[in-house]
C-alpha cells in the first residue's frame, strides 16, 4: 500500500535581523538559513520516516531542485513533483533578537498544479491506498473527488484553516484531522461538532493535552493523553503526528496503535528545533524513552 500526498513544498528562508523592518525601511540581515518547509513536505517526510511509501504530488519552480533532492534523500518518492515556470513556494521569515518574527508567504508553484498532473499521478494509485490533502495547494476538490472515485482512503488535514475549503472537500472524505482551534472554527461554520461530521473517522489534536479520536459510524470517542516532554519548538508537531498516523493506517495498524505511535513521534518532535529536517524516524520513535 502507499500514501499519495498532494502537498505544498516551501523554502523557509529565515533571516536574522537586528529588529523587524518597518514600512519603507531597508534592513540588512545578519544571517540566512534555508530549510525545507510546507505542510505537505513535512507530512511526506513524516510518512516516509514512519516506514511508508509516500508519493508526493506537487510542484516547484526552477529554483526548487534542492527541495526535491532533499525530499528524495529523506525517502519520499518525488516522481510526481513537476517543475513549473513559477517560483517555488517560499516563506521569507525575519526573526529579531528577541525571537519575534514577521513572515511573508508566497505560494508560487504550490498553487499551479495541473489537473493533468494530478490525474496522471493518481492513475497509478491502487484501491485502498491513502490520499492526503492539506490547504496549501490548488486542485484539492478535484483530488478528493478523484480519490473517492478510485477507491482511495481520502484524508484531509484542514490547515491552514479555511471554512470554505474544508466544506468543499467534506463530502469526499473518509478521514479528517484538525486541531482544537480548527475543530471549533469548523463547528461554527458547519453547525456540526467533530463527532457529528459526515466523515467516518475524525481526529482532533489537542497540543500538549493529546488527541481525541471519533469513529462517527459507531459514535465512539477515545482520548489519548500526550507524552510529557519539555517542549522547545512545537512547529511541525501536527504535521509529524499526521504523517505518522497515516503511515500507521497504511501499514494496517489498529487506529489506537497508530495514534499512540504518532504521539510518540510528535512528542519527540517538540523537543527539537526545526521542521522537516528533524522529524524523527521509526528507530528514534521506538528507542527514545518518554
Ligand atoms: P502545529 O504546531 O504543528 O501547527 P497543530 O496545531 O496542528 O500543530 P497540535 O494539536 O498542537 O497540532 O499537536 C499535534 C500533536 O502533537 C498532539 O496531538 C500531541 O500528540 C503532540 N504535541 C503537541 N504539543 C505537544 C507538547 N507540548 N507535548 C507533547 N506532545 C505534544
Amino acid at each position: 500500500m502507499a500514501i499519495w500526498n498532494l502537498g505544498s513544498i516551501n523554502a523557509d528562508m529565515v533571516y536574522a535581523v537586528p529588529h523587524l523592518p518597518g514600512p519603507g525601511e531597508t534592513l540588512a540581515a545578519q544571517e540566512l538559513s534555508q530549510f525545507l518547509g510546507g505542510k505537505g513536505a513535512n507530512m511526506s517526510v513524516a510518512g516516509a520516516r514512519a516506514g511508508s511509501h509516500v508519493h508526493h504530488i506537487g510542484a516547484v519552480g526552477a529554483d526548487g531542485h534542492w527541495a526535491v533532492e532533499r525530499l528524495t534523500e529523506y525517502g519520499v518518492d518525488t516522481r510526481h513533483i513537476a517543475e513549473l515556470s513559477v517560483p517555488t513556494g517560499h516563506a521569507i521569515i525575519a526573526v529579531d533578537a528577541a525571537g519575534e518574527n514577521q513572515i511573508l508567504l508566497y505560494p508560487g508553484a504550490n498553487q499551479a498544479i495541473s489537473t493533468d498532473q494530478l490525474g496522471q499521478a493518481l492513475s497509478q494509485a491502487e484501491t485502498g491506498d491513502i490520499l492526503i490533502l492539506q490547504n496549501e495547494t490548488n486542485c484539492q476538490v478535484e483530488a478528493a473527488k478523484l480519490g473517492r472515485e478510485l477507491g482511495l482512503k481520502v484524508c484531509y488535514a484542514a490547515a491552514p484553516f479555511d471554512a470554505d475549503a474544508v466544506q468543499s472537500v467534506l463530502p469526499y472524505l473518509d478521514f479528517l484531522i484538525v486541531n482544537e482551534v480548527e475543530a471549533t472554527q469548523l463547528e461554527i461554520a458547519s453547525g456540526l461538532p467533530a463527532a457529528k461530521l459526515p466523515v467516518a473517522q475524525v481526529i482532533v489534536t489537542l497540543g500538549a493535552e493529546g488527541a481525541r479520536f471519533f469513529d462517527t459510524n459507531t459514535d465512539e470517542a477515545q482520548d489519548f493523553p500526550a507524552f510529557q516532554v519539555d517542549a522547545v519548538d512545537t512547529t511541525g508537531a501536527g504535521d509529524t503526528f499526521t504523517g505518522y498516523v497515516l503511515a500507521g493506517m497504511d501499514r494496517g495498524m489498529p487506529m489506537a496503535q497508530a495514534i499512540s505511535q504518532a504521539m510518540r513521534a510528535a512528542a519527540i518532535m517538540v523537543t527539537r528545533r526545526g521542521t522537516a529536517d528533524v522529524i524523527p524516524d521509526l528507530k528514534d520513535v521506538r528507542e527514545t524513552k518518554l
